[in-house]
């Protein structure tokens, strides 16, 4: 038999070719599941009768049992009311009306008993309900409808239309009647039993109609945890697979490079963290599996000695190794530290960008083909077809929610065995977030920052303070340090936001004269090269200021500037604000952030700027941000459709989110193939979902 929840939504008796249409269009609506799948925004709370003595003048919804005794018109100045007298053995009460007052005058029975619902008031003493809800109680008793009321996700032209929260109540009510309310099971027995979840047959119904706040919360609870769990198996699933399946090369020797780097070459003591995080990256590339690392840590953790370490690994078995960097500035800072660390071994390195010349990039070419070249490092041009490797093991991508999943697995594809990927990013994901979209993923975290640096000290200013603090300024570049301040430029093409950048250049070098002082800009426009040099120009120290835009945001590394001012600060983005303070606090003197900001500020604004003042803990920051904004935004579009749940909300139900990856492994650990016969529900549910909606896209 065909399964009924496949019925297309016209079908649905009161639905039909042009309701149908709308659902369609207006909620996504294309078959019964899915309006089973509409699972209401919120409740009314209807399990509360009020007598009318003991109503209040606060305006709260509420529900009184009574009679209309009498009704009439009072005309007005503005035009008619209709208003009837309602009792109910306690006191009285008026109904009022000013838009169809024709059918009610005609359709309202007096002396019956009603069920009344609405907002109510006092005027001189009176209570008052406008527009009420009203429903005889004779067919109030009998409706499914129950005592909690759902209110369904709408939009205008629904409602325009006379797809009314009612209406869709009442569709629910057909679709269960029609489907006799059978629905299949999906989690296995032992787990229901385990977590005391309800079935889903009765979640489904008192999601919809629950009988009372206890089910409707068990009904949720039930909802949330499967669809959180169904994800986690998703993910977990491809992990395994990528584990067995997806073949890599297993690097077997710590061999001379790192040895030889490691007892000689060390710049510096490594940190616990970057010692623990190395050891699990070689260990994942000792694997003949792909490792599929994400490296998450603060800015100024140190990940760049451990892409080097882990690159030295590569070579050490024979293998190529590659950096990807978003932009140029960022992939030559790389370049130049990478250099440094690899000169003394005399391991040969080279830059693969935009604006590398054609002879040099022949060159690069060749000897990435014969394999005489093992480290190179490179902006989006490593992606190019004539970009082929003898033998890459190890790719490296820095901030990686700035290439699509598309660009990553380019890299994969260069050779025949994919190389190791690791993956780094200084955005803290939560770890809620980490976990629903990178649950395949393994992940490192560095969670320490090198010894001796003194949190940054981060203020907020109103622009009405800017003397005062370019009088700070000043007492700063007295002291020898250099300063970032910087623009929002949100696009590079904001005619606005260009001004803005410019006018405040000018100002600047007006307020800082020469020669005492020398002023830098770097942004979008300037040709990569005049953007080298300025960089170049202030990383030497040869200017006092540089005047920026968030070009400077991802990886900029200048110890000695130690001021970082942000113009404009309300416009960024909490993660923004944390990336640019990280541009400081490098070098071992006291920094300092300073934002400033119109007086002008929205509640969220000001959330951002105490969040900012308050912590410097990346992590505490990026759960602000994902409260504040929410998953979808935080990830961007492309990924934030693995986001698009139903009825779980990765902010609120991070306890059920735990609960749920945990046994979605346990439960894979016991029967990975979900081939046990207890688990067959489960497996049916598990591959109609990945078909209809592939988590697997939106991930490496
Ligand atoms: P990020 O994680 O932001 O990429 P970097 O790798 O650029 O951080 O490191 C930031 C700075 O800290 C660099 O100047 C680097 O040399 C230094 N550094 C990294 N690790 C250590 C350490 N263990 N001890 C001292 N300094 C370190
Ligand atoms: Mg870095």
């Amino acid at each position: 038999m065909n399964n009924p929840l496949e019925t297309p939504i016209e079908y649905l008796k009161g639905v039909g070719p042009a309701r149908g249409e709308l659902l369609r269009k207006e909620l996504g609506i294309h078959k019964y599941a899915d309006l089973l799948h509409l699972f209401p925004n919120r409740y009314i709370d209807r399990t509360r009768y009020y007598k009318i003595n003991e109503l209040q003048n606060s305006n709260a919804e509420v529900q009184v049992v009574g009679k209309v005794i009498n009704i009439k018109t009072v005309e007005q100045k503005r035009g008619k009311r209709l208003v009837a007298t309602f009792v109910d053995g306690t006191g009285e009460m008026e109904l009022v009306w000013f838009q169809g007052q024709k059918w009610i005058r005609e359709n309202l029975k007096i002396n019956v008993p009603y069920v009344i619902f609405g907002k109510c008031t006092a005027f001189n003493g009176v209570f008052n309900m406008a527009h009420p809800e009203m429903e005889l109680l004779a067919e109030h008793e009998q409706s499914l409808r129950s005592a909690m009321q759902p209110l369904y996700p709408s939009t205008e032209k629904l409602t325009q239309r006379g797809i009314t929260n009612k209406v869709m109540n009442k569709m629910m009510q057909q679709l269960f009647t029609e489907t006799q309310a059978k629905f299949d099971e999906t989690l296995p027995p032992a787990l229901l039993a385990e977590l005391q979840l309800i079935p889903k047959n009765a979640a489904l119904f008192n999601i919809h109609f629950p009988k009372s706040n206890e089910l409707l919360a068990k009904a949720q609870f039930r909802l949330k945890f499967e669809e959180l769990f169904f994800i986690q198996l998703q993910l977990i699933t491809k992990n395994l697979i990528r584990k067995h399946k997806i073949k890599g090369h297993p690097f077997t020797t710590v061999g001379n490079y790192f040895n030889d780097f490691y007892q000689n070459h060390l710049p510096f003591e490594l940190t616990d963290a970057q010692k623990r995080v190395i050891k699990e990256i070689r260990n994942d590339m000792g694997q003949p599996a792909q490792m599929n690392r994400l490296l998450q840590g603060d800015v100024g953790s140190g990940k760049t000695i451990v892409a080097f370490m882990s690159m030295l690994l590569a070579i050490d078995n024979g293998f190529q190794a590659c950096l990807m960097a978003p932009t140029e500035i960022l992939a030559n800072q790389h370049y130049m530290g990478l250099s440094e660390l690899a000169e003394p071994m005399g391991i040969s390195i080279k830059l693969l960008t935009g604006s590398t010349k054609t002879s040099e990039r022949n060159i690069i070419h060749e000897e990435l083909e014969n394999g005489s070249l093992p480290i190179i490092i490179g902006t989006h041009a490593l992606l190019e077809d004539k970009v082929q490797f003898k033998n890459l093991g190890l790719a490296i991508i820095d901030e990686q929610h700035r290439f699509g999943v598309e660009q990553r697995s380019k890299l994969w594809h260069k050779n025949e065995i994919p190389p190791h990927v690791l993956v780094m990013t200084a955005t803290p994901i939560p770890r809620t977030l980490a976990m629903s979209l990178y649950g395949d993923l393994d992940v490192s975290v560095i969670d320490e920052l090198p010894p001796g640096r003194k949190p940054i000290k981060t203020v907020h200013r109103y622009d009405s303070n800017r003397l005062k603090v370019w009088a700070f300024l000043k007492e700063e570049i007295a002291k020898g340090r250099q300063v970032y301040i910087v623009y929002p430029l949100i696009e590079e093409s904001d005619k606005m936001d260009y001004k803005d950048l410019m006018d405040g250049y000018e100002s600047i070098s007006r307020d800082f004269p020469l020669p005492q002082y020398s002023v830098s800009i770097v942004h979008g426009r300037m040709k990569p090269a005049e953007k080298d040099s300025e960089m170049e120009r202030f990383a030497k120290g040869k200017t006092n200021i540089m005047v920026a835009t968030t070009v400077i945001e991802v990886g900029v590394n200048v110890p000695n500037a130690s001021v970082m001012v942000i113009e404009s600060a309300e416009r960024f983005g909490l993660s923004q604000l944390h990336q640019l303070r990280g541009r400081v606090g490098r070098g071992a003197e006291q920094s300092y952030c300073i934002m400033m900001t119109s007086h002008k500020l929205s509640n969220d604004s000001k959330t951002r700027m105490e969040t900012m003042v308050r912590t410097n803990d990346g992590f505490e920051i990026a759960e602000v941000d994902l409260k504040l904004r929410g998953p979808g935004d935080i990830m961007g579009k492309q990924q934030s459709g693995v986001l698009n749940l139903q009825i779980a909300d990765l902010v609120k139900d991070r306890d059920i989110l735990m609960l749920a990856r945990h046994h979605a492994i346990k439960l894979l650990k016991e029967d990975a193939p979900l081939a046990k016969p207890e688990h067959a529900a489960l497996k049916n549910a598990f591959i109609a979902l990945s078909k209809k909606k592939s988590i697997w896209n939106y991930i490496s």
